[in-house]
């Protein structure tokens, strides 16, 4: 999934989304007309989660590494509280993972969990047409397997069904120009 929006300067802000919370209760102590979206900016290793109302959808394809989870809790005064959550597999083992990832204090699990979102990370920013990476790659046959890096004039074989690729020498991920769109914010 992929997601922009325009800021205050009228400039286009893209993100991969890395996991979806759709909160399935009513709370008045809280703002719940929510379905929060984990997201990166800044540092690779820098994920949070926003409010989807402030961001468009531009791919709404789900992700492959994504595994369902239904979190389901009974409050003190009877209300149940359900969050149904996609994310990859290994976010669910903590229901605190982002703040032990982001914020915690142990600074072992912290990256112990940041490498595993780096993992799901590369793998989803791979997987469709990201402009986040402005460089796309020539193709050299037919059958569309074969790329060329425009930067280091590299050329390696892709068989994967992935809307971008890296280039094995430089390690610049480029899209595969079959797959580029113009997205409309
Ligand atoms: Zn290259």
């Amino acid at each position: 999934m992929f997601i922009g929006r325009k800021t205050d300067k009228n400039l286009k802000e893209f993100f991969v989304v890395y996991g979806i919370e759709n909160y399935l209760y009513v709370d008045h102590s809280i703002d719940i007309d929510q379905v929060r979206l984990l997201i990166s900016d800044i540092a690779p290793t820098s994920a949070l989660s926003v409010d989807m109302n402030r961001y468009n959808i531009l791919d709404n394809r789900i992700s492959r590494h994504f595994v369902f989870n239904l979190q389901k809790h009974i409050d003190d005064d009877g209300c149940v509280k359900k969050i149904a959550e996609y994310c990859f597999q290994e976010y669910f083992t903590d229901d605190f993972f982002l703040w032990n990832m982001t914020d915690g204090e142990d600074e072992e699990l912290s990256k112990k969990y940041q490498k595993i979102f780096l993992k799901y990370k590369h793998l989803m920013d791979i997987e469709y047409y990201n402009p986040i990476f402005k460089d796309v790659t020539k193709v050299l046959d037919e059958e569309k397997t074969w790329y060329e890096c425009p930067l280091c004039f590299d050329a390696w074989e892709d068989k994967t069904i992935n809307e971008m690729t890296e280039c094995p020498k430089c390690k610049k991920i480029m899209a595969k120009p079959q797959f580029v769109k113009d997205y409309k914010i």
